[in-house]
Parts: structure tokens; C-alpha cells; sequence
């Protein structure tokens, strides 16, 4: 284990890791047991023991008795994140809706506000003005003394990570968009405000603790008024040199289809967004578009042929794409959410009719079709797993809190030998993204 050499600053990384990985099993897995986390960590009990009072002194976690006490012995206490520890607030700025929800340790959503609204572009100071007045009713449920780590927000869009700078979102009809700072100024909470990609946030969300957990080759679309993917190669999610990586909605699959907003001509999202479904229906595009969206679903639950076959088409187009998906980046599974996982049961047919015809039968056959596991919160947990990034990265970056009455720190330990040292910015968030 630790060379017997390494000097203070080695032991006090080596130490930063070990916290980092206990914190991220609990984080992940919930609740589990001190002999659990020497098993999945490697650590010896002792090293764990330490390791966990020095997350319970931040506040962090919480040791406490296990909900099942049959079985011989005397119950072994669970480590489980702590109910009134640190939280974090996660944002949603889609086309049609706008989401902000208090997130614990563990991805559970302590409290949540959603308003549905017509689809069309938002002035970005309008948008980040009516965040603010939502945001209101989850943080008024923050305990005393709860603190806030980071803010974490998912756009439909080009994102510059480090800086949270919006270069394009075209369904919202954004442009060169700072709007970390925005949100940053509007929330006026004093934290750091972290921005990702939807279909990004969504994959790490559902890589995470969702559909693709486990899986070193995945793949998650999601679709609304546009359409993305977030796409785990190897294990790791995929960036691309500048973190633009992802965009299948704008592959063209149709030289000759339709205008699309970012500029080019029959993109794939022409033909499987939202608004093409509502086309393929031969329903005139309305602004209410999620209302649009509702009243096809209703028709294709009664068994109404407009609203099947337009959901055929786009199952059909949808096959087309994700055949070209399989044959490049072999995944396991394919996870479809937001729009898709809504209407997956009524596309989910004509796809697999493409992919039999079109994949390779050698890819085809190792890949798994599901509907995306965390609903229509993904792309919101996502947002949550990238604000809590940093936290997990390193979780010295927690002061401990004042305890009056605690046993002194097993000897030989690092214990109280580092300092707390501030969050530093972006960039180690992005690297623990996946
Ligand atoms: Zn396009």
C-alpha cells in the first residue's frame, strides 16, 4: 500500500483518492456496509474506518443500523449519504419545459419544481430570470445549515464545460450564451455553476445509475424538440477535441429533407424530432408542441392509423440512424429517452425492422434496445452528477463541521494532516464526468 517514503503530500492525495472512491460506491450503490465498501474498495478495515469518520466529520455520509436484522451476529452498521448533508441544485432549460430540484448525495431529489410550457426561443435573461423564481420553492427546503456544492445545468446544445459558455442551441435559438454567469448572477448563491449538453448529462445520468450502468459501450439518444447522443466508448464518455462530440441529430440522412435550425439540410433530427412526428401525423406544428406530442399519444393508445403509422416513420427513421450507430461504436445497449422513451412502445417495432435490415448482423446482435431507466429526469440527474462531480473528485473539499464529542482518529492515519482546500474550477469536473 502506501510506500513507507511517500512524504505528507503523497499520503494526503493517496488519502483524497481513497475518500474520493468510498464517497463515489455510496454515492452510486446507496447504503452499504463497512466489510461492502473493504471489498469493493480494496481497503483494509481499518483504513475504511478511518476513511468513513473522516466523511461523517464533513457531514458527508452517516453510519447507521441496517433495515434487516435477521441473520445471525450482531447487525454490521450501513454507511449511507448523509439526509441533511450537502446538496446540489440541479437545472433543466429544455425547449418546453424548465426544471430546478435540490439533489442529495446518492441521486435521490429531495425537492422539485417543473413548469411545462409552449415550445419557441427564450431571451437568455428571460430564461435564467424565470429560474430564479422557480428555484425558489426548492431551496426554501434546504435544512438549516444544509449547504449548496455547485449548480448544475443541462441545455440543449453546444457547451463549452469549462467555462459553461453556450456556443449554439439551436432549438432555443441561442448564439454565444455565458450562461454559467448568468445563472451564476440570477441564483446569486455563491457557488460554482457548472453547464453540460442534455443528451451528455442524460448518458452520464443513466450511465451512472440508470440503463447503462456497468456497460463499457453505450449509447443513450435523446430526443426532444432535437435530438443527441451520449456515447461511452471503452468505458469513457466521449468529448471529441472540444467537447461537441455527441451531435448525431445533425448527421443528414435525408440530402433532399428539410431545412434545419442549425443551418444545414435534412439532419437526422428533420425527421425524428418532435416536430417531424407531429409532420409525419399530418398535424400543422402548433407552439404546443408537448400538448401536440400528448394528444398523438392518446390517438395511437386508441388505436387511431394516422397516429401509428406517423410513429412508424419515425421508428423507421429512427432505425436508420441507430443501425449506423451499432455498426460504428458496437454497444451493448442503446438507452432512447425524453420524447423516445415516451413513445418507445409504438416505435420501437419499425426499429428494430431497420436495424434487422440494415446493421451488421455481428453488431446487431450483441446490442440491447431499452427505454431510458430514470424517465424524464434523466437529463436533470445528469445535471446533478456533474454539479456533484467535484465534491466526489475530492471530498476534502468539504470543511469538516465542529463535533463536540468524538473518539480520537485511529492512529497511523493522515487524518487532520491536510488542509480543506477550496474547489479550484472546472476542470477536474470534467474529468469525472463518466
Ligand atoms: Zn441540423
Amino acid at each position: 500500500m502506501e510506500p513507507r517514503t511517500a512524504g505528507a503530500g503523497q499520503q494526503a492525495a493517496l488519502r483524497r483518492q481513497n475518500l474520493s472512491q468510498l464517497l463515489r460506491e455510496i454515492h452510486v450503490h446507496g447504503a452499504l456496509s463497512r466489510s461492502d465498501l473493504a471489498s469493493r474498495s480494496g481497503l483494509n478495515r481499518s483504513t475504511i474506518g478511518s476513511l468513513v469518520a473522516d466523511l461523517a466529520a464533513r457531514g458527508l455520509v452517516r453510519e447507521r443500523p441496517p433495515l434487516d436484522k435477521s441473520g445471525p451476529g450482531r447487525p454490521s452498521p450501513l454507511v449511507a449519504p448523509h439526509p441533511s448533508g450537502p446538496v446540489v441544485l440541479a437545472v433543466e432549460m429544455a425547449t418546453d419545459s424548465l426544471a430546478a430540484a435540490l439533489v442529495g448525495l446518492g441521486g435521490s431529489i429531495l425537492s422539485a419544481a417543473r413548469i411545462e410550457r409552449p415550445r419557441g426561443f427564450r431571451a437568455p435573461d428571460e430564461e435564467v430570470a424565470g429560474l430564479g423564481r422557480l428555484a425558489r420553492a426548492p431551496l426554501a427546503q434546504l435544512h438549516a445549515g444544509q449547504s449548496i456544492l455547485a449548480v448544475g445545468v443541462s441545455i440543449p446544445g453546444l457547451v463549452r464545460r469549462e467555462d459553461g459558455f453556450v456556443h449554439l442551441a439551436p432549438n432555443l435559438g441561442w448564439r454565444d450564451i455565458p450562461i454559467a454567469e448568468l445563472v451564476a448572477r440570477a441564483l446569486s448563491l455563491d457557488v460554482p455553476v457548472f453547464v453540460g449538453n442534455d443528451a451528455d448529462l442524460a448518458t452520464l445520468a443513466e450511465h451512472t445509475r440508470g440503463a447503462g450502468v456497468g456497460q463499457s459501450d453505450f449509447i443513450c439518444l435523446w430526443g426532444e424538440a432535437g435530438m443527441g447522443a451520449g456515447i461511452v466508448a471503452g468505458g469513457r464518455q466521449l468529448r471529441g477535441s472540444a467537447g461537441y462530440a455527441g451531435e448525431v441529430g445533425h448527421m443528414t440522412v435525408n440530402p433532399d429533407g428539410l431545412a434545419c435550425h442549425c443551418g444545414s439540410r435534412g439532419c437526422w433530427e428533420t425527421e425524428v424530432g418532435e416536430e417531424a412526428l407531429i409532420r409525419h401525423a399530418g398535424q400543422a406544428s402548433g407552439d404546443g408542441m408537448r400538448a401536440d406530442i400528448d394528444q398523438l399519444l392518446a390517438a395511437a393508445q386508441r388505436g387511431a392509423p394516422a397516429a401509428h403509422e406517423a410513429m412508424a416513420t419515425v421508428g423507421r427513421w429512427l432505425g436508420i440512424g441507430i443501425a449506423g450507430l451499432i455498426d460504428i461504436f458496437n454497444p451493448s445497449t442503446i438507452a432512447l429517452g425524453g420524447l423516445y422513451a415516451r413513445i418507445y412502445p409504438y416505435v420501437q417495432p419499425a426499429i428494430l425492422e431497420e436495424l434487422d435490415r440494415r446493421a451488421m448482423s455481428t453488431s446487431r446482435r450483441l446490442v440491447t434496445l431499452v427505454p431510458v431507466s430514470l424517465g424524464a429526469d434523466a437529463a436533470l440527474l445528469g445535471a446533478a452528477e456533474l454539479a456533484f462531480a467535484p465534491t466526489i473528485a475530492d471530498p476534502t473539499t468539504v470543511p469538516r463541521r465542529e463535533v463536540r464529542h468524538r473518539r480520537p482518529e485511529p492512529v497511523g492515519t493522515a487524518v487532520g494532516t491536510h488542509r480543506v482546500e477550496p474547489y479550484q474550477g472546472g476542470a477536474t469536473a470534467e474529468q469525472h464526468t463518466v
